[in-house]
């Protein structure tokens, strides 16, 4: 596997909530989760569990598709509680580096763009 130079979660659009393969979810998890959100486990899995394998795995997060626990400032959620799959992932030492050639892109274009915004007021200064 291919190890990327780092980006910085914190400056990103987090292109891994929305775009990174599906979310899993263990027993303790789902426990977890239900906590936090104040809901028992069965009303958890009603209302935030989004698929189901033939194998019984469950899944808040299909393929793809942005995750429901993502809110509008890019931030998750439920970071607290928020599941192992997620703990564990970087975008920079995935095989798949669908994830980290977007957000590296947005991170540099935001970086460029905040850059020449800084120049233009200094020129403007002068
Ligand atoms: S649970 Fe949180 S960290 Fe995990 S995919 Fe959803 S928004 Fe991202």
């Amino acid at each position: 596997m291919q190890v990327r130079p780092e980006l910085s979660c914190m400056k990103c659009a987090a292109f891994c909530c929305r775009m990174a393969g599906y979310v899993s979810v263990s027993r303790a998890d789902i426990r977890r989760l239900a906590k936090h959100l104040g809901l028992t486990v069965r009303a958890f899995e009603e209302k935030h569990i989004v698929e189901k394998t033939r194998k019984g795995e469950k899944r808040i997060k299909r393929g793809y598709d942005a995750c429901q626990f993502l809110k509008g400032n890019r931030l998750c959620g439920v970071y607290e509680a928020r599941p192992k799959d997620c703990r564990g992932y970087v975008c920079w030492d995935q095989d798949d580096d669908t994830v980290y050639r977007f957000a590296e892109f947005y991170q540099h274009s935001v970086a460029r763009v905040r850059r020449d915004e800084a120049e233009e007021r200094r020129k403007g200064e002068r």
